[in-house]
């Protein structure tokens, strides 16, 4: 099977393409992720991504154009609903991206976080590769998260501290925003 892979970034790529190259599927990468902000954040995981692709000789096509309009048109007003907006958007970009490569599916490497909505990425990628009419390759890549984190750290990989977009920047560093949020949580 040839396969495209959405990168995210360099650290949650390790765990996924290991396993998948171990069970014989040719992969080749594809970093796109219109979602990453601010510019200096964006450029320093697209580095990290190029690392990983030295070090592992796995080949990525890297799209760095920096999406930051793209993505705020499409959120502003549907903050509520941000996530799935963000998913969307890359994996469409991945699909398409894969179906004039003439890939037999497309992945993506969101399926390794323990921190994104994995139910809702699985049911979405099927969704996008019926539209598409490409196969959605699905595995729960979630154990292998400590691993993962431990190969990322030999590599001396860059390991981002928020997701990416600038309100989970802002909720990963401004306590009082959390402190909000916390308390404002339904039960
Ligand atoms: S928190 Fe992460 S997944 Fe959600 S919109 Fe921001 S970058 Fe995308």
């Amino acid at each position: 099977m040839n396969l495209l892979l959405h990168i995210c970034c360099g650290p949650c790529a390790i765990y996924p393409v290991a396993q998948m190259l171990n069970d014989g599927i040719r992969i080749s990468g594809y970093f796109y992720n219109p979602n990453i902000h601010p510019y200096r954040e964006f450029k320093q995981r697209i580095q990290g991504v190029q690392q990983f692709s030295q070090l592992t000789q796995l080949e990525i096509e890297i799209d760095a154009n920096y999406g930051l309009t793209e993505y705020l048109r499409n959120v502003v007003f549907h903050e509520h609903e941000r996530c799935a907006i963000c998913y969307r958007m890359r994996l469409e970009g991945v699909a398409r991206k894969a179906k004039t490569r003439g890939a037999d599916a497309f992945s993506t490497t969101l399926l390794y976080s323990k921190y994104q909505n994995h139910e809702h990425i699985r049911k979405m990628g099927e969704e996008i590769g019926e539209k598409y009419q490409i196969g959605f390759y699905y595995q729960d890549f979630r154990s292998g998260w400590q691993e993962g984190i431990e190969k990322a750290l030999e590599m001396n990989l860059y390991r981002q501290a928020y997701c990416g977009c600038i309100y989970s920047e802002q909720e990963r560093y401004d306590k009082a925003f959390s402190k909000i949020k916390q308390t404002t949580k339904k039960p």
